[in-house]
């Protein structure tokens, strides 16, 4: 295992250590008023499952239903997603999911993200002259997928805290895929959108519109045989089904053709292993959150966030005034900066997880926010460990899901799972979409200072993600809400203000995902204008905060459960079409 965290400190272990470019291991500090995370104790508050999509809620709900764990309901989540939200995730693709063990207290992160090819180099995405490809070029390229990593990890969490037979909790999505499902009016819109950006793949355009090129209307019933054939084999065979014999093939030969076919190869397939890590964890005030570590900058973007606001009385503030709302773009703005410079995959480049999120690090960055006046520019930190690197500047399009769950036994998963962009790469195999995760690497190896860039791509390496699927322990140690979104790399804005609405301001789970979202990568700011007061607006320009409208703002996903003295209660974001529910 790479890291361990204690307390907001990480101690860089066997692999940095092997990295040429690793620092020294920064000395662990005593913990401060962080409580541990503790086992559940006689759990009496039943299961809820908040995901974007009702038929894929209740694909979950039937698994717990039949006495399965909260592992055995993602795997029924999951598979059911890829169905009815395609444009989002599936077994194409990556995941990140964070496990609390109600039993033992045990919190570990799955890391089901995809590897780069073998043979993959730092020009992955630069044409020959040396320049970076268009976007969507790439995109739908044989060269952005990734070996697929949420089938090994979904197996992998199975075998450690799974209830029932693996097969089982793919039943569900197998008979939605053979009997059809109705589109849904999301699934149809981003149809259209995708229409509106670019031309559709031609695998996009054959499932999903009609002859004449017209996305297929929402109600309109879709049967996938092939998809119900995939997940049948992999049921009955196991991961294997997926990365060995005629499945593995076809998705080889897939990424192999034009245009610029890939290298994705069998041998690729064969050698992917999921991790299992010690998240990062960190106090927020009383509370203890926990977080997914690179290779995604999730975690450290959140925490960084969290980290920096707490040296604010962020309570005195609510969700109507501009001072707090001010001080949280502030807040975002300096850890992004951080994150784009530091964070990648630690088995390639060290990255200074503790110093990122060092205490009197955060306090330093933090008094550079004004409460008169906005930041008129601003620059990476200097935190604890940090060799100097180029700023890069990754692309952000949507696709990606958010999804909870908290079995009858008080078991929570907590999972972020994704195939890039819109239908990933738009190129179908079988029935599901491959992913284009490698454009989440840096497509320039080197910044415009010839500093080398710490998210290029290379072989075998993992692209970063901002993936931040959270769990938050009270201030006994006792499960108190997990939290996640997609967004691409406006996830770390939106999952740090559903966390602020709720431990700050006292939000309900459903208030706080429906707070304007406000995404400060850079000036101007990306705001949701039709969720903000016009006084809110007012306030933070008079403080010098200037606002674009897109950017993200509208891209959440955010999906909640929190225990409260009523109980389990859960937030589905309204930008989507999710719902929480119980069994
Ligand atoms: N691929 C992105 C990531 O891993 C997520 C994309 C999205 O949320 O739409 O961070």
């Amino acid at each position: 295992m790479r890291q361990i965290l204690v307390s907001g400190l990480a101690l860089c272990l066997a692999a940095c250590a092997a990295s040429p470019t690793a620092t020294p291991p920064i000395a662990l500090k005593p913990a401060a008023t962080m409580p541990e995370a503790k086992p559940g104790g006689v759990w009496t508050h039943g299961g809820m499952i908040a995901a974007a999509n009702p038929l894929a809620v209740e694909a979950g709900l039937e698994i717990l239903r039949a006495g399965g764990s909260a592992v055995d309901a993602a795997i029924a989540v999951q598979t059911a997603l890829g169905l009815v939200e395609p444009q989002s995730s599936g077994i194409g693709g990556g995941s990140f999911m964070l496990h609390y063990d109600a039993e033992t207290g045990d919190v570990v992160a799955y890391d089901g993200r995809e590897v780069a090819p073998a043979a993959a180099t730092d020009r992955l995405f630069l044409d020959d002259a040396g320049n970076p490809l268009p976007f969507w070029t790439a995109v739908k390229s044989g060269r952005s997928q990734g070996v697929p990593g949420a089938v090994a990890m979904l197996h992998m969490a199975w075998e450690e805290h799974g209830k029932l037979p693996w097969s089982r909790s793919f039943q569900p999505a197998i008979k939605l895929a053979s009997d059809g499902f109705m589109i849904s009016p999301r699934l149809n819109g981003v149809a259209t959108q995708l229409k509106r950006i670019t031309e559709p793949g031609p695998d996009v355009m054959s499932y999903l519109m009609d002859s004449t090129g017209t996305p297929l209307p929402a109600g309109t019933l879709l049967k996938n045989a092939a998809y119900a054939d995939t997940l049948t084999q992999i049921a009955n065979q196991g991961p294997k089904a997926f990365y060995e014999g005629p499945i593995a093939a076809d998705i080889v030969a897939r990424s192999g053709q034009a245009p610029m076919p890939g290298t994705l190869s069998l041998e690729d397939l064969k050698a992917y292993k999921p991790n299992k890590l010690e998240p990062i964890c960190r106090a927020y005030r009383a509370r203890k959150v926990c977080g997914m570590g690179p290779p995604s900058s999730g975690g450290i973007g959140v925490m960084a966030t969290l980290g920096i606001l707490e040296n604010f009385d962020m309570g005195a503030t609510g969700p109507n005034d501009p001072l707090g709302w001010h001080r949280f773009i502030e807040a975002q703005r300096l850890a992004y900066v951080d994150r784009d410079t530091y964070v990648a995959d630690d088995r390639y480049v060290a990255v200074p997880i503790a110093g990122l999120l060092d205490a009197t690090y955060l306090k330093s960055r933090a008094a550079l926010i004004s409460d008169s006046a906005t930041m008129k520019s601003v620059e990476p930190g200097e935190p604890p460990g940090a060799v100097k690197r180029g700023r890069d500047a990754t692309g952000n399009v949507f696709g990606t899901t958010h999804f909870v769950i908290v079995d009858q036994r008080g078991n929570v998963v907590s999972m972020t799972t994704t195939v890039e962009s819109l239908f990933g790469s738009q190129r179908m195999v079988r029935g599901f979409f491959l992913n284009n995760q490698l454009t989440d690497f840096s497509f320039r190896n080197v910044d415009a200072n010839g500093e080398p860039i710490a998210n290029a791509p290379a072989g075998g390496k993992k692209p970063r993600s901002s993936m931040a699927p959270t769990i938050v322990f009270d201030k006994d140690g006792h499960f108190e809400l997990a939290v996640g979104s997609p967004g691409g790399n406006a996830i770390i804005a939106y999952v740090a203000k559903a966390m602020v609405g709720m431990l700050d301001w006292n939000m309900s789970p459903q208030d706080a995902v429906a707070l304007p979202n406000i995404v400060a990568r850079s000036s101007p700011v990306a705001l949701d204008r039709t969720r903000a007061s016009p006084e809110l607006i007012k306030g933070l320009e008079a403080l010098g905060q200037t606002f674009r409208d897109g950017g993200g703002a509208e891209g959440s996903g955010l999906h909640v459960v929190r225990l409260t003295p009523q109980g389990l209660v859960g937030g589905a974001d309204p930008r989507r079409e999710g719902v929480a529910r119980k069994p």
